[in-house]
């Protein structure tokens, strides 16, 4: 980790504009939502170019982020991406340069799913025992076993 900001060197940026790439530690970043534990690795590809005194910046963002499945209550790991940053920076004559830590923190935010899902086929928990139902099967919804079971054991003692 270089640094904990995302800075863009405003007063040496080539003319022609300039990739910027690398990672931050997302733990700097104030990831604050109830289903996002903890933040991993923020990693950026960006473009930035300098229109008179409007700095552009358009590129890829992406935050490996532990996640709370919004079914099941268990930690997974997600990644968080926005593919299409987009921003655009009113700089002064003299800036030295632009930070978009706070922008790059809102868009990982943003692109935070509102129901993240530890998988597609989460089963989640059962509403009275409260068993995560994808590592074992609920007995206190009771006579499902019961059910299927029984007429094999009538069998059984027919035969005997
Ligand atoms: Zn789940
Ligand atoms: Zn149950």
């Amino acid at each position: 980790m270089e640094s904990e900001l995302i800075k863009i060197d405003v007063a040496r940026l080539a003319v022609n504009g300039e990739n910027f790439a690398g990672k931050v530690d997302g733990t700097h970043l104030d990831l604050e939502l109830p289903m996002l534990e903890s933040a991993g690795v923020v990693t950026y590809q960006l473009h930035a170019i300098k229109v008179g005194l409007r700095l552009l910046v358009r590129g890829k963002v992406n935050a490996n982020v532990s996640a709370v499945c919004a079914r099941c209550g268990v930690l997974f790991p997600l990644v968080v991406e926005d593919k299409e940053f987009e921003r655009e920076y009113e700089t002064l004559e003299d800036q030295i340069f632009v930070d978009l830590t706070p922008d790059v923190r809102e868009t990982i935010l943003l692109a935070f799913p509102a129901f993240p899902l530890c998988g597609e086929e989460c089963k989640g928990v059962c509403p009275s025992c409260g068993r995560n139902l994808n590592k074992q099967e609920c007995i206190c919804r009771g006579p499902a076993p019961d059910v299927r079971w029984g007429p094999l054991d009538d069998l059984r003692i027919k035969e005997e």
